[in-house]
């Protein structure tokens, strides 16, 4: 079926994104592969092409699109490409942004929006904790208030671009007797005293990109690094994570479309028993239901793609739309490797490093028991 969420102008930037993978990101896959980072200079490729500040007004540097479609868009053609690139670019520029620019006062913004639209300064979110990701209310890294400064100790772990990023926006306890209430977000700056990053963690997949722990030992940074109001960041976290999530749901729709399709040439191309693999009843069968499940994914999502560009997605069905996307994308993906056969385990396919990365989606951003567990309370369950 046709997609109709997209128009000309739309389109005419999918182009623009699609020649900036093939000129600028295809050419440093497999640099990107053994550093496990996306190397500074592409950063500021991207942020010259307009792709890093789609979020941020243009009197900002930004391209102040006001689409949410756009975002889509840059999302769709870069996890093409790869699912970990498009991650490290999505907390950037999808995640970050909206944080300083909705919560940010104008001295933040003019510090700090330009050179996350230029790719100067790289971008990470701090939620998790080695204590625990889910249960978000439960933090423990500390703020203290000390005359006109706060005082910031403990760390996160799992950040992604947590090795490489200039600023971290980074969610802290500045109340322990309030639960969620208590909790407020600050800007951490690299290079300050008692801010330091773990090595790149070694993960199963997603290979391409940085993600490090973040420790903060005695972290001295002054209230105009505090982002919105005292007691307010897990609203203000819960406010923005649909966003998150839906970006992540075209992703995973996007990602395992992109290999289905690899996939299913590879089937017209192999052959056993004297005839293509792709021609046997069984894996015609199989191919089918695989594009069946993509296209009628990637109907949902797009309804959400839309829904959120008018503001109006809610945070259950953007739940509905990540959980089921990645579901759908590993389901798919493991079908691809066995219609590959012994190469589909080789790290050298394609296939297999997208099957290694697909996993983690049902991981991150909210758990696909926690997406469960949102869509079950909105049922009164
Ligand atoms: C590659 C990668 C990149 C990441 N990037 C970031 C990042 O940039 N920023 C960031 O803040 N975090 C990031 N994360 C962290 C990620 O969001 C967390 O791993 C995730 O939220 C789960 O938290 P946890 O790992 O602590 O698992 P836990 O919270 O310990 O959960 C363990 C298991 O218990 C299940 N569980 C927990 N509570 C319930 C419940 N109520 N009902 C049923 N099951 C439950 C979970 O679903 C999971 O299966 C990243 C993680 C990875 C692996």
């Amino acid at each position: 079926m046709p997609r109709n969420i997209y128009s000309e102008d739309h389109e005419a930037f999918r182009a623009s994104v699609r020649e900036f993978v093939e000129r600028t990101l295809e050419p440093r896959a497999e640099e990107m592969i053994r550093e496990h980072v996306i190397p500074r200079d592409i950063w500021q490729e991207a942020g010259k092409q307009g792709f890093l500040g789609l979020d941020i007004p243009e009197e900002l540097g930004g391209a102040g699109a006001g689409d949410y479609r756009f975002n889509a868009v840059f999302a769709e053609e870069v996890s093409g490409f790869t699912a970990a690139v498009s991650s490290c670019f999505g907390i950037h520029a999808d995640v970050c942004p909206p944080y300083i620019v909705d919560l940010g006062t104008e001295e933040q913004k003019q510090r700090w929006l330009p050179g996350i639209a230029s790719g100067e300064l790289i971008c990470s979110i701090g939620m998790t904790e080695p204590s625990g990701g889910s249960d978000l209310a439960a933090l423990k890294t500390t703020a203290v208030r000390d005359g006109e400064d706060w005082v910031i100790n403990g760390s996160k772990t799992f950040i992604t671009n947590g090795h490489q990023c200039d600023l971290a926006i980074v969610a802290v306890r500045t109340d322990p007797s309030k639960g969620a209430k208590g909790i407020t977000l600050f800007v951490l700056e690299a290079g300050t005293e008692g801010f330091t990053k773990g090595n790149k963690l070694d993960k199963v997949g997603q290979v391409e990109s940085d993600t490090s722990e973040l420790f903060f030992d005695n972290v001295r940074v002054p209230d105009a690094n505090r982002l919105g109001p005292e007691g307010q960041g897990f609203i203000a976290m819960m406010q923005r994570l649909p966003q998150e999530r839906i970006g992540a749901a075209v992703s995973n729709v996007a990602h395992a479309a992109k290999i289905l399709e690899e996939t299913i040439e590879y089937t017209k191309e192999r052959k056993a028993f004297g005839q293509a693999i792709g021609s046997f009843q069984h894996n015609k069968f199989k191919i089918a239901e695989l594009v069946t499940r993509i296209e009628v994914t990637q109907a949902y999502v797009d309804d959400c793609v839309a829904a959120h560009a008018e503001g109006r997605l809610t945070p259950v069905d953007a739940a509905k739309a990540k959980w089921f996307s990645a579901q759908v994308q590993n389901d798919v993906l493991d079908e691809c490797v066995q219609l590959y056969g012994g190469y589909g385990f080789m790290n050298e396919y394609r296939v297999a490093r997208a099957w290694r990365d697909a996993r983690v989606t049902k991981i991150w951003a909210g758990s696909n028991e926690i997406m469960k567990e949102l869509i079950g309370r909105d049922l009164g369950l």
